[in-house]
């Protein structure tokens, strides 16, 4: 396994998610748009927004968890279930890069 690529997919990974969360976080809170008065619109907003919230969040998670397997990967536990102490297998690696459990864990 080379955890060097791992290492700089991950940090690739991460900067596209820090960068995509802040867009995401200056579209929500930082709006000086008034609210439109027509009904119609006004749905499409909210609509508009709570899928910028469900985008926040979960690139938020996704970075909390690069981040910690860039952890895993300093202290030498990168790989291993947390779970069951198993390898987790390359391919598996390979999709999820930042996962901390096997497959059979996951399921
Ligand atoms: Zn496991």
């Amino acid at each position: 396994m080379d955890t060097e690529q791992i290492r700089e997919k991950l940090n690739a990974q991460r900067e596209e998610l820090l960068e995509r969360v802040d867009r995401t976080s200056k579209h929500l809170y930082q709006r000086d748009k008034p609210v439109s008065p027509n009904f119609a619109e006004q749905s499409v907003e909210m609509e508009n927004q709570e899928l910028m919230y469900t985008l926040d969040r979960e690139g938020k998670e996704e970075i909390r968890k690069i981040s910690k397997a860039l952890a895993r990967l300093d202290s030498g536990e990168y790989g291993l279930c947390v779970n069951c102490g198993e390898d987790i297998s390359e391919q598996r690696l390979e999709v999820l890069p930042y996962t901390d459990v096997c497959i059979d864990c996951a399921e």
